[in-house]
Parts: C-alpha cells; sequence; structure tokens
C-alpha cells in the first residue's frame, strides 16, 4: 500500500456520508442511513479505477463527495494537484474548492438532461471557462479544439443539444469536463443511457483520452464487462463499503469477495460490450445501503457464512499482490458455484 501511495493522485481515507432519516408530522430524526461508510482507496496518477456495484450502494454518493459536489459526513479526500500540493478536498472551503475544481471534472451520467438545452454547444463547453475568467475569443478557440478532439464537427459550435444524437451529446459532456484540463475525471455512468453500439465508441474515446492526456479517471459504473474492457483496477461496493479491490484481470479471474464472485458467475461471457448486469442479477435481496448492524454485511446471502460472519465486521485484509478482500473465508472463494 505503501508503495502504491507514492504515486496517488488521490486518496481516500474512512470516507462516510450518513443522510438523517426522519419520521412523523414533525420530521423527527429517528436514525440514519449509512450510504457510504467508511471507504478507503488509493488512485494512482493515470490510471483508471472501476467503482462498481449494485444500485444503492454508495459508489455514486462516493464519487460526488470525491468532487465535494456532496459534503462528507466525516473522511479525508486527499487530491494532489499539479502543483505537487496535497488538498483535503473534505476541509476545503467553497472558495478553495473553486479553485482545485479546474484540475478536477465530472462526466455524468444522462446526456439528455446534463446539458441545458437552450444552451448552444459553444456555451455549455465554455462555461467552466467563462466561469474562470476566459474571454470570449478565446473560450471559442479552446471549444473549437475540445470538440474535434471528441470527435465533433466544429462547424455545428453554435447548435444547440437537440440536435445532436445521444452519443454526440455525451461528447459534448465529455469536451465540457476536458475544457479546464483536469488531471482528474470522475465519471458517472457516462455510457449507461447510451445505446450499446454508441457505448464502444465512448469508451474508446476515454480510452483514448486517457491515454494522450494521462487522465486519472474514476470510473463508477454498475457495469461489469464495461469496466473490464476500460479499467486498470476496480473497487467494489456493497452496502456502503468497500468489500474488494484489485488489478482487473486479478479480480475478474480471481474474485476474493463471494460478493464478487456471484457477480462474476451471473455473467454469461467477458464480452466487453455486454450489459449483462441490470438484468441477470438477482438483486433483490440487496436492499439499500443502511445499518448493517453487528457481522458481515453479505452473510443473509453468502454460502460460506459462518457463526464469525455474524458476529465480527471483516475488515479489507491482504489478499495477495495489490489484491485486499473485506471476508473471513476469502481464501475459499471459488468463482463458479457461489
Ligand atoms: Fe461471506 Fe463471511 Fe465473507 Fe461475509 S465474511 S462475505 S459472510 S464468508
Amino acid at each position: 500500500m505503501a508503495e502504491r501511495a507514492k504515486n496517488a493522485m488521490l486518496e481516500v481515507r474512512g470516507l462516510k456520508k450518513y443522510f438523517p432519516v426522519r419520521r412523523g408530522l414533525l420530521q423527527r430524526q429517528v436514525g440514519w442511513v449509512k450510504a457510504v461508510d467508511g471507504v478507503d482507496f488509493t488512485l494512482e496518477k493515470g490510471k483508471i479505477m472501476g467503482l462498481v456495484g449494485e444500485s444503492g450502494c454508495g459508489k455514486t454518493t462516493t464519487g460526488r463527495m470525491v468532487l465535494r459536489a456532496l459534503d462528507p459526513t466525516e473522511g479525508e479526500i486527499l487530491f494532489r494537484k499539479e502543483s505537487g500540493a496535497i488538498v483535503d478536498m473534505a476541509q476545503l472551503s467553497n472558495r478553495e474548492i473553486k479553485e482545485v475544481r479546474s484540475e478536477m471534472q465530472m462526466i455524468f451520467q444522462d446526456p439528455y438532461s446534463s446539458l441545458n438545452p437552450r444552451m448552444p454547444v459553444l456555451d455549455l463547453i465554455a462555461e467552466p471557462l467563462v466561469a474562470h475568467g476566459w474571454s470570449s475569443r478565446d473560450c471559442e478557440v479552446r471549444v473549437t479544439e475540445l470538440m474535434e478532439r471528441v470527435g465533433l464537427d466544429p462547424r455545428y459550435i453554435r447548435r444547440y443539444p437537440h440536435a445532436f444524437s445521444g452519443g454526440q451529446r455525451q461528447r459534448i459532456g465529455i469536451a465540457r469536463a476536458l475544457a479546464l484540463s483536469p488531471s482528474l475525471i470522475v465519471a458517472d455512468e457516462p455510457v449507461s443511457a447510451l445505446d450499446v453500439s454508441v457505448q464502444a465508441q465512448i469508451l474508446n474515446l476515454l480510452q483514448q483520452l486517457q491515454q494522450d492526456l494521462n487522465l486519472t479517471l474514476l470510473f463508477v459504473a454498475h457495469d461489469l464487462s464495461v469496466v473490464r474492457y476500460l479499467c486498470d483496477e476496480v473497487a467494489v461496493m456493497y452496502q456502503g463499503r468497500l468489500v474488494e479491490q484489485a488489478q482487473t484481470e486479478d479480480l475478474f479471474t480471481n474474485p476474493r469477495h463471494p460478493y464478487t464472485a456471484m457477480l462474476l458467475n451471473a455473467a454469461p461471457a467477458p464480452d466487453p460490450h455486454a450489459s449483462w448486469m441490470d438484468e441477470d442479477v438477482d438483486t433483490s435481496e440487496a436492499g439499500e445501503a443502511g445499518d448493517v448492524g453487528e457481522g458481515c454485511a453479505f452473510a443473509g446471502r453468502c454460502r460460506y457464512a459462518s457463526d464469525r460472519c455474524r458476529s465480527e465486521v471483516p475488515g479489507l485484509e491482504d489478499a495477495g499482490g495489490a489484491h485486499i478482500a473485506a471476508c473471513h473465508h476469502k481464501d475459499e472463494v471459488e468463482l463458479k458455484g457461489v
């Protein structure tokens, strides 16, 4: 872990997000929903990390907290700036966040709702530049360059979003995210709203941009086939906690957590263009992230569960190499038959 931290662009430590649960006429607080409950991970410079899990596992909340689009309840978000200085995003004031924002940006899931339909492409992509004081002329030059880079014809610079297809709109979203030359991008399910054929084009674009610009990407996704295609490393979340993290091929061929193995067993084939998880995995028992109480949150679904699992929460432990897993029986896990 110490070796990995040397090249760290982002280190997340003990990150938590609790939402109050209110009931009754007076909306009294009766408890907490622990959407994210103590997440730790390190993302190296120039790498793509997939953050995966079922709906409600806390992955999107984690991604939003990294950018401080959402305030954490607790924890550290250590970001290495281009200057080499390390800042804790969790501690920054709004003014300080604005300064750092040029170095970290977000690509949103839905290219339809994330773009203002009343703004032409020029203004949409230039918005972050304008906020940082760029002149109109410089904005137009930069937007033209960005459109070319993401595969859009700059002749359409004054067209509105409705004139573009779903894939083209996501390219607009990507160009906008790149406008200020960020070093870290959080991509929140950036292809899940697109047709399968278009997904591949956008994934190839992201891969090319990552290589050309040496970007660091936190790729939030539910689709493991997409993650396998794009990511160097994968972190798996379950009910607000990280349960496994490994290099991508290691995780896909040698999962050490029963939950990861269950997800992989549901995949019919390692087809990089297949989208299987929504349809094929029974998530009915997953529930929403909440208070897991004593013991392992996965125990009720796990064929390896023992008495120890029901009384002791497993912590993340070394599972060989750069592989870590939170399971008392990680050495017994098999890819088939979970
Ligand atoms: Fe299953 Fe026990 Fe591992 Fe939890 S700790 S995943 S219950 S074997």
